[in-house]
Protein backbone atom coordinates (compact mmCIF):
# COMPACT_ATOMS: atom_id res chain seq x y z
CA UNK A 1 0.00 0.00 0.00
CA UNK A 2 1.75 3.21 -1.09
CA UNK A 3 0.51 6.65 0.84
CA UNK A 4 0.17 8.91 -2.11
CA UNK A 5 0.23 12.84 -0.93
CA UNK A 6 -0.54 15.72 -3.64
CA UNK A 7 1.24 18.91 -2.76
CA UNK A 8 2.22 22.03 -4.11
CA UNK A 9 5.82 22.82 -5.52
CA UNK A 10 6.98 26.62 -5.18
CA UNK A 11 9.91 25.32 -7.54
CA UNK A 12 10.17 22.59 -9.77
CA UNK A 13 13.43 23.15 -11.59
CA UNK A 14 16.10 22.61 -9.14
CA UNK A 15 19.65 24.02 -9.85
CA UNK A 16 22.23 20.20 -10.70
CA UNK A 17 25.04 19.60 -8.98
CA UNK A 18 27.58 16.43 -8.55
CA UNK A 19 26.86 13.85 -10.40
CA UNK A 20 24.73 15.68 -12.25
CA UNK A 21 27.22 18.61 -12.86
CA UNK A 22 26.85 19.35 -16.58
CA UNK A 23 23.30 20.34 -16.23
CA UNK A 24 21.64 23.31 -15.35
CA UNK A 25 19.10 22.02 -13.31
CA UNK A 26 16.70 18.27 -12.06
CA UNK A 27 13.54 18.04 -12.37
CA UNK A 28 11.58 15.67 -10.14
CA UNK A 29 7.79 15.37 -10.66
CA UNK A 30 7.43 13.74 -8.08
CA UNK A 31 9.16 12.93 -4.33
CA UNK A 32 9.62 9.58 -2.99
CA UNK A 33 9.51 6.40 -5.44
CA UNK A 34 7.23 3.50 -5.08
CA UNK A 35 9.75 1.29 -6.80
CA UNK A 36 11.87 1.24 -3.57
CA UNK A 37 14.80 -0.42 -4.86
CA UNK A 38 17.00 -2.30 -2.04
CA UNK A 39 19.91 -0.35 -3.58
CA UNK A 40 18.29 3.29 -4.08
CA UNK A 41 20.36 5.55 -1.82
CA UNK A 42 17.69 8.37 -1.98
CA UNK A 43 16.50 6.60 1.48
CA UNK A 44 19.33 7.78 3.17
CA UNK A 45 19.06 11.56 2.10
CA UNK A 46 17.10 13.92 3.97
CA UNK A 47 13.88 13.98 1.71
CA UNK A 48 13.73 10.33 2.99
CA UNK A 49 14.90 10.58 7.21
CA UNK A 50 12.84 12.95 7.60
CA UNK A 51 10.03 10.94 6.69
CA UNK A 52 8.44 8.83 9.25
CA UNK A 53 7.31 6.15 6.60
CA UNK A 54 9.48 3.77 5.20
CA UNK A 55 11.47 4.67 1.63
CA UNK A 56 9.07 3.16 -1.33
CA UNK A 57 5.72 3.55 0.56
CA UNK A 58 5.19 6.96 -0.10
CA UNK A 59 5.31 9.23 -3.26
CA UNK A 60 4.03 12.90 -3.09
CA UNK A 61 2.44 14.14 -6.47
CA UNK A 62 4.08 17.39 -7.29
CA UNK A 63 0.38 18.75 -8.32
CA UNK A 64 0.90 22.34 -9.94
CA UNK A 65 4.03 21.00 -11.67
CA UNK A 66 3.21 21.99 -15.79
CA UNK A 67 2.32 25.46 -14.51
CA UNK A 68 6.11 25.53 -12.04
CA UNK A 69 7.67 24.42 -15.44
CA UNK A 70 6.10 27.60 -17.13
CA UNK A 71 7.27 29.92 -14.67
CA UNK A 72 10.05 28.47 -13.96
CA UNK A 73 11.74 28.08 -17.77
CA UNK A 74 10.42 31.62 -18.40
CA UNK A 75 13.01 32.67 -15.74
CA UNK A 76 15.73 30.74 -16.72
CA UNK A 77 15.51 31.69 -20.01
CA UNK A 78 16.46 35.06 -18.94
CA UNK A 79 19.79 33.63 -16.87
CA UNK A 80 20.99 30.88 -19.48
CA UNK A 81 21.31 30.66 -22.79
CA UNK A 82 21.10 26.86 -22.85
CA UNK A 83 18.95 25.15 -19.92
CA UNK A 84 19.66 21.45 -20.07
CA UNK A 85 17.16 19.21 -17.57
CA UNK A 86 18.20 15.72 -15.94
CA UNK A 87 14.33 13.62 -15.29
CA UNK A 88 15.00 12.62 -12.79
CA UNK A 89 17.85 12.17 -10.19
CA UNK A 90 15.52 11.08 -7.38
CA UNK A 91 12.31 9.23 -8.37
CA UNK A 92 11.23 7.76 -11.23
CA UNK A 93 9.53 10.14 -13.70
CA UNK A 94 7.01 6.95 -14.92
CA UNK A 95 6.79 5.49 -10.85
CA UNK A 96 3.35 3.37 -11.26
CA UNK A 97 1.33 6.24 -9.75
CA UNK A 98 1.73 8.27 -13.04
CA UNK A 99 -0.44 6.48 -15.19
CA UNK A 100 -3.14 8.43 -13.40
CA UNK A 101 -1.61 11.43 -12.24
CA UNK A 102 -0.29 12.15 -16.06
CA UNK A 103 1.82 14.85 -14.31
CA UNK A 104 5.03 13.87 -16.24
CA UNK A 105 2.89 13.82 -19.47
CA UNK A 106 2.11 17.35 -18.69
CA UNK A 107 5.75 17.99 -18.10
CA UNK A 108 6.14 16.82 -21.24
CA UNK A 109 3.34 18.41 -22.84
CA UNK A 110 4.47 21.65 -21.60
CA UNK A 111 8.12 21.24 -22.80
CA UNK A 112 6.44 21.20 -26.73
CA UNK A 113 5.60 24.07 -26.08
CA UNK A 114 8.50 25.50 -24.40
CA UNK A 115 11.33 23.00 -25.08
CA UNK A 116 14.59 22.71 -22.99
CA UNK A 117 17.85 22.79 -25.45
CA UNK A 118 18.58 19.05 -23.52
CA UNK A 119 16.06 16.95 -21.62
CA UNK A 120 17.83 13.37 -20.34
CA UNK A 121 15.06 10.92 -19.30
CA UNK A 122 16.38 8.24 -16.89
CA UNK A 123 13.53 5.48 -16.05
CA UNK A 124 13.00 1.98 -15.19
CA UNK A 125 9.31 1.74 -16.35
CA UNK A 126 7.55 0.78 -19.53
CA UNK A 127 4.93 3.86 -19.06
CA UNK A 128 7.23 5.96 -20.63
CA UNK A 129 5.67 3.85 -24.07
CA UNK A 130 2.73 5.89 -23.54
CA UNK A 131 4.30 9.55 -24.27
CA UNK A 132 6.62 8.05 -27.31
CA UNK A 133 4.92 10.77 -29.31
CA UNK A 134 5.51 13.62 -26.95
CA UNK A 135 9.25 12.46 -26.55
CA UNK A 136 9.47 12.41 -30.35
CA UNK A 137 8.63 15.90 -30.78
CA UNK A 138 11.28 17.12 -28.86
CA UNK A 139 13.64 15.25 -31.55
CA UNK A 140 17.46 15.40 -31.14
CA UNK A 141 16.73 17.80 -27.78
CA UNK A 142 16.26 13.81 -25.66
CA UNK A 143 17.61 10.72 -24.58
CA UNK A 144 15.58 7.79 -23.18
CA UNK A 145 17.72 6.39 -20.78
CA UNK A 146 16.39 2.71 -19.58
CA UNK A 147 17.76 1.17 -16.52
CA UNK A 148 18.49 -2.57 -17.56
CA UNK A 149 20.89 -3.28 -14.63
CA UNK A 150 20.39 -6.83 -16.08
CA UNK A 151 19.17 -9.54 -18.10
CA UNK A 152 18.37 -11.84 -15.62
CA UNK A 153 14.77 -11.23 -14.46
CA UNK A 154 15.91 -13.37 -11.23
CA UNK A 155 18.22 -11.33 -10.08
CA UNK A 156 16.42 -7.96 -10.75
CA UNK A 157 13.85 -9.47 -8.33
CA UNK A 158 15.88 -9.59 -5.73
CA UNK A 159 17.15 -6.30 -5.46
CA UNK A 160 14.63 -4.31 -7.09
CA UNK A 161 11.02 -6.59 -6.89
CA UNK A 162 8.62 -3.98 -7.57
CA UNK A 163 10.22 -2.19 -10.38
CA UNK A 164 8.85 -3.99 -13.51
CA UNK A 165 10.50 -7.03 -15.10
CA UNK A 166 13.63 -6.79 -17.44
CA UNK A 167 12.20 -7.94 -20.64
CA UNK A 168 9.29 -5.43 -20.64
CA UNK A 169 12.13 -2.43 -20.33
CA UNK A 170 14.25 -4.36 -23.33
CA UNK A 171 10.90 -4.49 -25.46
CA UNK A 172 10.66 -0.30 -24.83
CA UNK A 173 14.03 0.38 -26.06
CA UNK A 174 13.52 -1.73 -28.53
CA UNK A 175 10.51 0.64 -29.96
CA UNK A 176 12.13 4.17 -29.42
CA UNK A 177 14.88 3.05 -30.79
CA UNK A 178 13.28 1.92 -34.27
CA UNK A 179 11.22 5.46 -33.85
CA UNK A 180 14.43 7.18 -33.99
CA UNK A 181 14.28 8.32 -30.43
CA UNK A 182 17.46 9.13 -28.89
CA UNK A 183 18.21 6.20 -26.50
CA UNK A 184 20.42 4.41 -24.55
CA UNK A 185 20.29 1.39 -21.76
CA UNK A 186 21.59 2.21 -18.57
CA UNK A 187 23.41 -0.74 -16.88
CA UNK A 188 22.98 1.12 -13.48
CA UNK A 189 23.90 -0.02 -10.99
CA UNK A 190 25.42 -3.58 -12.49
CA UNK A 191 24.17 -6.62 -11.08
CA UNK A 192 24.67 -10.21 -11.88
CA UNK A 193 23.94 -10.49 -15.90
CA UNK A 194 24.65 -13.92 -18.10
CA UNK A 195 27.03 -14.78 -20.77
CA UNK A 196 24.20 -13.08 -23.89
CA UNK A 197 23.73 -9.73 -21.81
CA UNK A 198 26.04 -8.04 -24.10
CA UNK A 199 24.68 -8.96 -27.05
CA UNK A 200 21.28 -8.46 -26.11
CA UNK A 201 22.25 -5.05 -25.24
CA UNK A 202 24.30 -4.11 -28.77
CA UNK A 203 21.50 -5.81 -30.64
CA UNK A 204 18.76 -3.26 -29.03
CA UNK A 205 20.14 -0.20 -28.54
CA UNK A 206 23.30 1.52 -30.11
CA UNK A 207 24.39 3.50 -26.68
CA UNK A 208 24.92 1.71 -23.71
CA UNK A 209 26.27 3.39 -20.27
CA UNK A 210 27.30 1.20 -17.03
CA UNK A 211 27.99 2.07 -13.63
CA UNK A 212 28.38 0.36 -10.20
CA UNK A 213 28.05 1.25 -6.89
CA UNK A 214 31.66 2.05 -6.49
CA UNK A 215 31.56 4.92 -9.00
CA UNK A 216 28.29 6.40 -8.83
CA UNK A 217 26.62 6.45 -5.64
CA UNK A 218 28.21 9.84 -5.20
CA UNK A 219 30.29 8.46 -2.23
CA UNK A 220 32.66 5.69 -3.39
CA UNK A 221 30.32 3.00 -2.47
CA UNK A 222 29.72 4.01 1.07
CA UNK A 223 26.98 5.03 0.92
CA UNK A 224 25.66 1.84 -0.75
CA UNK A 225 27.94 -0.17 2.15
CA UNK A 226 25.64 2.09 4.93
CA UNK A 227 22.60 0.08 3.14
CA UNK A 228 23.62 -3.16 3.76
CA UNK A 229 23.54 -4.15 0.11
CA UNK A 230 26.85 -6.61 0.34
CA UNK A 231 24.60 -8.47 2.78
CA UNK A 232 21.97 -9.35 0.09
CA UNK A 233 24.58 -10.39 -2.51
CA UNK A 234 26.18 -12.90 0.37
CA UNK A 235 22.83 -14.22 1.22
CA UNK A 236 22.19 -15.19 -3.01
CA UNK A 237 25.73 -16.57 -3.08
CA UNK A 238 26.05 -13.24 -5.58
CA UNK A 239 29.63 -11.82 -3.86
CA UNK A 240 31.52 -12.51 -6.38
CA UNK A 241 29.90 -9.86 -8.43
CA UNK A 242 29.88 -7.18 -5.52
CA UNK A 243 33.18 -5.49 -6.18
CA UNK A 244 35.12 -2.68 -7.89
CA UNK A 245 36.48 -4.42 -11.02
CA UNK A 246 33.31 -6.45 -11.89
CA UNK A 247 31.80 -3.80 -14.14
CA UNK A 248 35.12 -4.29 -16.78
CA UNK A 249 33.55 -7.34 -17.52
CA UNK A 250 30.80 -6.57 -19.45
CA UNK A 251 32.44 -3.18 -20.92
CA UNK A 252 35.15 -5.89 -22.76
CA UNK A 253 31.95 -7.73 -23.74
CA UNK A 254 30.61 -4.87 -25.45
CA UNK A 255 33.17 -3.97 -27.42
CA UNK A 256 33.00 -6.72 -29.51
CA UNK A 257 29.60 -6.25 -29.94
CA UNK A 258 29.55 -2.42 -30.38
CA UNK A 259 32.25 0.32 -30.89
CA UNK A 260 33.61 1.52 -27.86
CA UNK A 261 32.44 5.76 -28.63
CA UNK A 262 29.15 3.80 -27.77
CA UNK A 263 30.02 2.06 -24.54
CA UNK A 264 30.17 4.67 -21.97
CA UNK A 265 31.20 4.11 -17.67
CA UNK A 266 29.75 6.03 -15.06
CA UNK A 267 29.11 9.60 -15.00
CA UNK A 268 29.87 10.33 -18.58
CA UNK A 269 27.23 8.21 -19.78
CA UNK A 270 24.52 10.76 -18.17
CA UNK A 271 26.11 13.91 -18.97
CA UNK A 272 24.44 16.14 -21.48
CA UNK A 273 25.47 17.20 -24.91
CA UNK A 274 24.49 21.05 -24.32
CA UNK A 275 26.59 22.94 -21.69
CA UNK A 276 25.54 25.30 -19.80
S1 LIG B 1 13.49 3.70 -9.31
FE1 LIG B 1 15.26 4.99 -8.88
S2 LIG B 1 14.51 6.52 -7.40
FE2 LIG B 1 13.06 4.82 -7.44
S3 LIG B 1 13.67 3.50 -5.75
FE3 LIG B 1 14.63 2.70 -7.63
S4 LIG B 1 16.65 3.67 -7.69
FE4 LIG B 1 15.41 4.83 -6.22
Amino acid sequence: MINITEKMTKQLLTPASGFLEGYTFSLNPYIGCSFGCSYCYVRKMPVNLFRKEDWGTWVDIKKNAKEQYIRDMKKARKKYESVSIFMSSSTDPYQPTESDAEITRSLLEAMNEEPPDFLFVQTRSPLVKRDLGLLKGLGERVLLSMTVETDLDEVRRIFSPTAPPIAARMSVLKKFASEGIPTQAAVAPLLPFSDNFASTLASTVNRVTIDDYFMGDGSKGKRTTSLGIEKLYKEHKLEEWYHPEAYKKLVEELTRYMPKEQIFVSQDGFLPPVKK
